[in-house]
């Protein structure tokens, strides 16, 4: 259903909606060693505070910027299974084990990648914010949509379409 909303989205918007993102978008981990760039426009941007991400992350929270898989490629190295090595696959540098991205389960479609990895990673404003129950109460991001745990499945179309309008661009 998601694959399809984008598609229809960017038949919609065409060239108009790729030169307003500034695409493509190159970034890398810690090291460089491992390379990735983003040739899709986004449909969410995240933080979540769940322990998981506060590990992985070491640091408050996590934050991510969904991608269609296509629209997703490594350019150089080969990044590994790090984290749980469950279901939902995160990938991270061999050599300096940064987290880079995560390829979630049961969203084939998607990719959630770090935001953090990106060359040009400033413009990126969590849209939405995630298991705020586990967060560190000092921790706010200014997400325009907060939920105490992940939201059910019906919440993320409504938001996907306020975020192609007024969600954060570079
Ligand atoms: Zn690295
Ligand atoms: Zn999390």
């Amino acid at each position: 259903m998601r694959d399809s909303r984008m598609r229809d989205s960017r038949k919609r918007y065409g060239v108009a909606m790729t030169t307003e993102w500034k695409l493509p978008w190159n970034g890398g981990c810690r090291c460089d060693q491992v390379r990735i760039q983003i040739t899709q426009p986004p449909i969410m941007t995240m933080a979540c505070h769940c322990a998981g991400c506060q590990r992985m992350t070491a640091s408050a929270f996590s934050l991510s910027i969904m991608v269609p898989s296509a629209g997703f490629a490594v350019t150089t190295g080969e990044p590994v299974i790090g984290g749980l090595h469950g279901g939902s696959k995160h990938y991270h540098c061999g050599h300096c084990k940064s987290w880079m991205f995560t390829r979630p389960e049961g969203l084939d479609g998607f990719v959630n990648i770090r935001a953090t990895m990106l060359d040009d990673h400033l413009w990126v404003r969590p849209y939405v914010e995630v298991c705020r129950d586990e967060a560190f109460p000092w921790a706010t991001t200014g997400a325009a949509h907060g939920f105490p745990n992940i939201p059910p499945n019906g919440t993320w179309g409504p938001l996907m379409s306020q975020f192609l309008k007024d969600g954060p661009r570079p």
